[in-house]
C-alpha cells in the first residue's frame, strides 16, 4: 500500500500572457521505507513539486495523498528538510529549542518530548552543542540541527530538498551518511530532491 500517492499533477505560475506550467502530468507513488530521489536540474519544478507534496502550496491540477487522505494543507505525517538552513533555523533560539520548537510550547514541560528531543540531538551527534546558537555552528552542524529539528517531530515521511547543496563536499559525503543511518534508525521513508546525480545513486533505493 504506497504512502504517497501523486497523481496527474500540475502546476501553472501565474496567469494569461505569463503563465507558465512548472509541472506537469506527474505520476509517482512511495511505498513504506523507501528512499526515493527526484533528480533533475534547475528550473526542472523538483522544488514545486515538494511543496505541492508537503501541502505548502496546492497544485493547479492532480493531486497528492499521504496515507490514502488528499493533501491539501501539511500533513501531521511530513517533515521538511530545506536547502537553506540559514533562513529554516531560528537565530534567536537555540540548537535545543530550535529543535524543540515544533514539539510545541508544552515541549519543555513534557518528559516524553524532551526525550525525543535528546534523541534526535543525539543521533545527528549535536548532543553537546544543545546550549549553542545557530550562528556558532558550522554550516554543516547548522544543517544537522534542522535534519534533528525533522526528527524530533517523528514523521512517518521525511522531505528533503537539496539538503547537502550548501555545504562543502567533505561534509555532505558526512551528512549523506547520516542519513542513510538515521533513516533505518527513525524508520522513516523518504523523498529526496537533489541536482546531484552521484548523491541520488549513493543515497537512494529508486531514482
Ligand atoms: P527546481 O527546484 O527544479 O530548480 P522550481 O520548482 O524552483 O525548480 O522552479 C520550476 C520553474 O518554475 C522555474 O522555471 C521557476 O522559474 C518557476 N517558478 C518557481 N516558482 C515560481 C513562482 N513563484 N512564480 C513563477 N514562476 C516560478
Amino acid at each position: 500500500m504506497p504512502i504517497v500517492e501523486v497523481s496527474n499533477l500540475g502546476k501553472v505560475y501565474g496567469s494569461g500572457s505569463t503563465a507558465f506550467a512548472a509541472l506537469e502530468g506527474i505520476t509517482f507513488s512511495v511505498e513504506p521505507g523507501e528512499f526515493v530521489a527526484i533528480v533533475g536540474p534547475s528550473g526542472a519544478g523538483k522544488t514545486t513539486l515538494l511543496k505541492c507534496l508537503s501541502g505548502l502550496m496546492q497544485p493547479t491540477s492532480g493531486s497528492v495523498t499521504v496515507f490514502g487522505k488528499r493533501v491539501t494543507r501539511p500533513p501531521r505525517e511530513v517533515g521538511v528538510v530545506f536547502q537553506d538552513y540559514s533562513r529554516s533555523l531560528m537565530p534567536w533560539l537555540t540548537v535545543r529549542r530550535n529543535v524543540e520548537f515544533p514539539l510545541g510550547r508544552a515541549a519543555r514541560r513534557d518528559p516524553q518530548k524532551a526525550a525525543r528531543v535528546d534523541t534526535a540531538l543525539q543521533s545527528v551527534g549535536l548532543a553537546d552543542s544543545h546550549g549553542k546558537y545557530p550562528w556558532q555552528l558550522s554550516g554543516g552542524m547548522q544543517q544537522r540541527v534542522a535534519i534533528a529539528r525533522a526528527l524530533a517531530y517523528e514523521p512517518s515521511i521525511l522531505i528533503m530538498d537539496e539538503p547537502f547543496a550548501s555545504v562543502d563536499a567533505q561534509t555532505r559525503f558526512e551528512l549523506e551518511d547520516l542519513v542513510l543511518r538515521v533513516k533505518d534508525e527513525f524508520g522513516v521513508t523518504i523523498l529526496f530532491v537533489t541536482h546531484d546525480i552521484d548523491e541520488a545513486v549513493y543515497v537512494s533505493s529508486r531514482i
